[in-house]
């Protein structure tokens, strides 16, 4: 694996990190307070081609590959993990996952828009009753002449009332377990499907997170995306790349937290000495910045076995797992560094750990992450 971006991957996280330091930064403290993302930072997101990265140019997309898609990732995550999630929904979890299963008309039709960021996608797969066990959901779809009818829950809904497009995961026919799961691209205003905001979230607040209830919601039956009964191996393929983007927005956490633990730690005197040349503090630093650079290098291996066409998805679970207990970690220390300050929001790293803290729970707990790897070793699962 080579380590030096190429020209077009380092102009791409240049583009991110001015766009980010421009766009995002400033506000992400005011957006957290008042959870509430100004939502047209999607168009400018879709202007630069952020939403469109490794989708095919005929589709609307930017082209790039995934190691472009991690950096621009990261930047995002550095600026604001809500920003970032927004794009690791809309176009890592669907756009993508489109492109990859969906037939012509599909991709015809919502890639375009969702890479311009004038559609956003949601991907409903929790439900209330089964978060881990995914593949046990109790969604149905039953077929009706032309048409599929869904009844059912989804919890947790990344984008779910910014949404124009849900890729749904509904049970299709009597099979039990996974393989009776099928996927759906749903339009969010078909008569039938409701949305409520979740209030009150630890972290992550800026972002549009919901409940879906649909009732009675009718859709032709162009609607299924794939095979029918292939929706859990869909939702799969798509959660192991949306695990190499979280681990990506992980690393940006990380970065922040140690960029702002230097700064403040070479501003700050106590005992008439900047705090930085204590060694207690230094461990904190060190331990960070080790950290930072465990995480990148295990999510770069990821995206380099993606454009390569290797396997990855048990790589991509070791990256999402060390880089979001990572990122923890170096939100935590960073907190520790600024001391008191770091327990109010005039300063940027108690959100840095709040927003951490759900990296380690979404896409896969850790515990799933390690069964994961378990399996894949031993050949055994654990589940
Ligand atoms: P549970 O599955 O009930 O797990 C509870 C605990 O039990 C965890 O510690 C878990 O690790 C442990 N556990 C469960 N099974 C095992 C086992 N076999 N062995 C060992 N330990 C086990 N979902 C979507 O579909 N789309 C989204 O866009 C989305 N966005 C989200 C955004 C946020 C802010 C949050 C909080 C969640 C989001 N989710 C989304 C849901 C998320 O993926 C689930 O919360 C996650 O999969 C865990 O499921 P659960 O919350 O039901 O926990």
């Amino acid at each position: 694996m080579n380590l030096e971006l190429s020209d077009e991957q380092a102009a791409v996280r240049q583009l991110a990190e001015d766009f980010v330091r421009r766009e995002v930064t400033p506000h992400a403290a005011a957006w957290d307070r008042a959870e509430n993302v100004d939502k047209s930072i999607v168009k400018k997101l879709g202007a630069l081609g952020f939403l469109g990265l490794t989708v095919p140019e005929e589709y609307g997309g930017s082209g790039g590959d995934h190691l472009a898609y991690c950096l621009v990732t990261e930047e995002l995550g550095r600026g604001d993990s809500s920003v970032r999630g927004i794009v690791s929904v809309s176009l890592g979890l669907v756009a993508k996952t489109v492109a990859a299963w969906g037939d012509e008309d599909q991709k015809r039709h919502w890639l375009p828009r969702l890479t311009a960021g004038d559609a956003i996608g949601c991907f409903g797969l929790t439900e209330p009753g089964t978060g881990s066990d995914a593949g046990n959901l109790a969604t149905r779809a039953v077929r009706d002449g032309g048409d599929y009818v869904i009844n059912g829950t989804k919890m947790f809904i990344t984008n779910g009332t910014w949404a124009d497009v849900v890729l749904l995961f509904a049970r299709t026919g009597d099979t039990p377990g996974h393989r009776g799961v099928s996927a759906f691209l749903v339009p969010t205003d078909t008569p039938g499907l409701t949305r409520r905001t979740i209030h009150g979230k630890l972290g992550l607040r800026g972002q549009a997170t919901a409940e879906l209830v649909l009732e009675d919601v009718r859709v032709p039956a162009r609607a299924l995306m794939g095979p029918e009964g292939k929706g859990f191996s869909i939702a799969m393929s798509a959660l192991a790349k949306g695990r190499m983007s979280v681990a990506a927005g992980c690393v940006g956490i990380a970065q922040a937290a140690l960029d702002a633990a230097v700064r403040y730690a070479g501003e700050r005197e106590q005992f008439g000495k900047p705090i930085a040349s204590y060694q207690l503090v230094q461990e904190l630093i060190s331990d960070m910045s080790v950290d930072v650079d465990a995480a990148r290098l295990l999510t770069w291996r990821v995206a380099d076995l993606v454009d390569r066409g290797e396997d990855f998805a048990t790589a991509a679970s070791k990256a999402k797992l060390f880089a979001s207990e990572a990122a923890v970690r170096c939100a935590n220390n960073a907190l520790q560094v600024f001391g008191g300050y770091g327990y109010i929001d005039e300063y940027p790293v108690g959100k840095l750990l709040r927003d951490a803290r759900v990296m380690t729970l979404y896409e896969g707990t850790s515990q799933i992450q390690k069964l994961i790897i378990g399996r894949a070793l031993t050949g055994v699962s654990a589940f």
